[in-house]
């Protein structure tokens, strides 16, 4: 069976960042706790679903995604500044360990949807946070492996995301 739109993929790979010559190894996904997507709703780049469709459990791939067709460049309006005072939580005291650089801090738009910003900086009287993707801006390169592909069923279709192991369980 071939990856193809509304297929379960589960997969292991090594994810590096960085240019040719200047490689950073970033994640590291073994047979211990694979990846498992449904094609077409993995909320991964279009680029990398692309480079996966077509192949089949047993397969290895091994490919670059650049930064333009990954999670694009960052966005300079995506990187905003909160006073302090909307920090102090409990009791009106920022909360312990709350505000260190690289934190990432889970907030809901006005549509309700998640996003994490993460503490780029702090000063008195502001905390910086960037809402960027954490991989804007780079290129990534991919290596790994198919360990299978089934159909997804049709509850999974429609939750989109997975059931059972390496998904969710409800
Ligand atoms: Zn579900």
């Amino acid at each position: 069976m071939k990856i193809e739109a509304n297929k379960v993929v589960k997969i292991i790979y090594e994810l590096e960042i960085g240019n040719e010559n200047d490689r950073e190894m970033l994640e590291i996904v073994e047979d211990d706790e694979p990846m498992v997507f449904i094609q077409g709703m993995s909320g991964l780049p279009e680029a990398f679903e692309a480079q996966i469709n077509g192949l089949q459990a047993g397969d290895e791939f091994k490919f670059s995604v650049e930064a333009a067709e990954g999670y694009g460049d960052p966005d300079p309006e995506a990187i905003i500044d909160f006073p302090i005072e909307n920090f102090k939580i409990e009791d009106g005291k920022i909360p312990e360990g709350m505000l260190e650089i690289g934190n990432m801090i889970p907030f809901s738009n006005e549509d309700g949807n998640k996003m994490n910003g993460r503490i780029i900086e702090i000063t008195e009287e502001t905390v910086i946070l960037d809402f960027n993707h954490p991989l804007a801006g780079q290129n990534m390169h991919f290596s790994g492996k198919v360990l299978s592909v089934r159909d997804a069923t049709k509850e999974e279709i429609a939750h989109g995301h997975v059931h059972g192991e390496g998904g969710v369980v409800h």
